[in-house]
C-alpha cells in the first residue's frame, strides 16, 4: 500500500512503498541518492550497487520522472540528518523501483519559492508551477480556510446556494462579460459581477440566511490584486441591522485567524469602527492602514470602515452610488433618499472590513422596499422606464413582502494572499490568468470559427486600436 513521505517516521525498519516525483538525483561514485517527493514532502532514497538492475534503471533516472518506489525505513547514521527535511532523520534503502512517466526537462524549475521566475513562463506551464511547495500549500491551506468558513456558518444556519452564471446584465459599476444566446439571436446573458440581487431574491424566498463561494466575472484590467475571474464569500442574512452583519463576520474572522495562522496576532478586538470621514482625514484613505507596526508580518490589524456617503458626482455632473446601488441609507436618511433632497449628505449602510490597509470585504443592508430603490435610480437621474426594464424583477419581487435584509462579501483571493504573505493573488489562485486576461496555458481567448459564430449570430467587427 502506498504511503506519504511524512508517516515515514511510523514505518522504521518495514518495507514501504512510495508513489510521487523525482525531485533531485545526484550520483555519488557507487551510491545514487534521489530526493523523492511526494505532495507532503521530500524523503531522500539511497540505491546501492549491489542490485545491478536496479541501480542501472535508478542511474536513468531525471527530475519530475514519476515512479513507484519501495524500500525499507532506515534511521540516518547520527550526524546525517537533514534538519531541513521533514523525513531528514530517516532514509529509505531502494529494494524496488517502477517509472510510470518519464518527463521531458522541465522549462521551469519547480524545487524554489518560484517567485524570481518570470511569470510568463510560470503561466504557461502552470501545471509545473502547482508542483511548488508554495503554491501546494496556498492552495491547501485555501481549500482549509473554505472548509472551516463553510461549517461556520452553516453551523450558524447558513444555506449554501449556487445561483446562476448565466445572467442579465446588472450596473454594478465594472463591464459585464457577455456570452451570447444561440436560442435568442441577438440576445446576451451576462456573466454575474456578482450574486448580489440572486442573493437579495433568495432572502424574498424565505431563505433566511444563504452564502456561496461564488465566482465573480467584471471585465475589467487586471492588476496585481485583480482578476477578470475571483472568488468572493458572499452571504446575506434576513431580519438583521448593520451591527448584526458586522459581528457574525468579525466572528467568523477571529476564529479563521485563531484555528488556521495561531502564530499570527489581531491588533484590537473588537475590530475598530472607523468612519468614512475620519478615515479620510487621519489616514488619507477610506482603507486605513492602522497597524502599529508595519514591519510584523504577523500583525493583522482589521477595521470596519462605516458611513460613506452614498452617492458621488460623475465626471458629467450627474449623481451615481459610491458602492452598491442596492444600499438602503442609515435609517436617518431614508426620508432624505424617498425625497431625493439633502443627497451629498446621504450616509449608507455599507460597511468595508479593512485589513492592514487593504479592502477584503464589503455589504449593506439593502433597500428591502420597492420605493427605496427606485428612489436611488431616480436619484441617477434614471427614467423611470429605465428603472422598470432594468430592475422591474427586483421591484416587483420586493412588493410581496421582502424581509429586511443585508450581506456582505470577501474578495477571498485577496483575503487568502494577505493571510499567506503573498505578493499578489495570482499566487493564491490555481489558474490564474494574466494582466490583459490571457490563458497562458490553455491560450484563451481564442479565435472561433465562423460556423460555430454563425450558429450564435454572431459577426466579428475587427477594430484598429
Ligand atoms: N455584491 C457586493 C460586491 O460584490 C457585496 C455586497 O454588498 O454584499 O461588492
Amino acid at each position: 500500500m502506498r504511503i506519504l513521505t511524512r508517516d515515514l517516521g511510523a514505518h522504521e525498519g518495514k518495507e514501504i512503498t512510495l508513489k510521487g516525483w523525482v525531485d533531485t538525483r545526484r550520483d555519488h561514485g557507487k551510491l545514487i541518492f534521489i530526493d523523492f517527493r511526494d505532495w507532503t514532502g521530500l524523503a531522500q532514497v539511497v540505491f546501492m550497487p549491489k542490485n545491478k538492475e536496479l541501480h542501472e534503471k535508478a542511474s536513468k533516472l531525471r527530475s519530475e520522472w514519476v515512479i513507484e518506489l519501495k524500500g525499507t525505513v532506515q534511521r540516518r547514521p547520527a550526524g546525517l540528518e537533514n534538519p531541513k527535511m521533514a523525513s531528514g532523520s530517516y532514509e529509505i534503502m531502494a529494494t524496488g523501483l517502477e517509472i510510470y512517466s518519464e518527463a521531458n526537462t522541465p522549462p521551469l524549475e519547480v524545487t524554489s519559492d518560484g517567485l524570481t521566475i518570470g511569470e510568463e513562463v510560470r503561466m504557461k506551464y502552470r501545471y509545473l508551477d502547482l508542483r511548488r511547495p508554495r503554491i501546494q500549500k496556498n492552495l491547501r491551506t485555501r481549500a482549509k480556510v473554505f472548509q472551516l468558513i463553510r461549517s461556520f456558518l452553516s453551523g450558524k444556519d447558513f444555506v449554501e446556494i449556487e445561483t446562476p452564471l448565466l445572467s442579465k446584465s446588472t450596473p454594478e459599476g465594472s463591464r459585464d462579460f457577455l456570452v451570447p444566446s444561440r436560442v435568442h439571436p441577438g440576445m446576451f446573458y451576462a456573466l454575474p459581477q456578482s450574486p448580489q440581487q440572486y442573493k437579495q431574491l433568495l432572502m424574498v424566498g424565505g431563505m433566511d440566511r444563504y452564502f456561496q463561494m461564488a465566482k465573480c466575472l467584471r471585465d475589467e484590467d487586471s492588476r496585481g490584486d485583480r482578476q477578470p475571474e475571483f472568488t468572493q464569500l458572499d452571504m446575506e442574512m434576513s431580519f438583521v441591522k448593520r451591527e448584526d452583519v458586522m459581528a457574525v463576520n468579525e466572528e467568523l474572522l477571529i476564529k479563521l485567524v485563531k484555528e488556521m495562522y495561531p502564530e499570527k496576532k489581531i491588533q484590537e478586538i473588537p475590530f475598530p469602527h472607523i468612519t468614512y470621514k475620519e478615515a479620510m482625514e487621519k489616514y488619507g484613505s477610506d482603507r486605513p492602514d492602522i497597524r502599529k507596526d508595519k514591519n510584523d508580518p504577523n500583525l493583522l490589524a482589521f477595521c470596519w470602515v462605516i458611513d460613506f456617503p452614498f452617492f458621488e458626482k460623475t465626471d458629467e455632473g450627474t449623481w451615481t452610488f459610491t458602492h452598491n446601488p442596492f444600499s438602503a441609507p442609515k435609517p436617518e436618511f431614508m426620508d432624505d433618499l424617498l425625497a431625493q433632497r439633502n443627497i451629498e449628505n446621504i450616509l449608507t449602510t455599507q460597511y468595508d472590513i479593512v485589513l492592514n490597509g487593504i479592502e477584503v470585504g464589503g455589504g449593506s443592508i439593502r433597500n428591502h422596499r420597492s420605493e427605496g430603490l427606485k428612489s436611488v435610480f431616480r436619484v441617477m437621474g434614471y427614467e423611470d422606464a429605465r428603472i422598470e426594464r432594468n430592475f422591474g424583477h427586483m421591484l416587483e419581487a420586493f412588493d410581496f413582502g421582502a424581509p429586511p435584509h443585508g450581506g456582505i462579501a470577501w474578495g477571498m483571493d485577496r483575503f487568502m494572499m494577505l493571510m499567506e504573505g503573498e505578493p499578489n493573488i495570482r499566487e493564491v489562485i490555481a489558474f490564474p490568468k494574466t494582466g490583459d486576461g490571457t490563458d497562458l496555458m490553455m491560450n484563451g481567448p481564442s479565435e472561433i470559427p465562423v460556423e460555430q459564430l454563425r450558429e450564435q449570430h454572431i459577426q466579428v467587427i475587427k477594430t484598429k486600436n
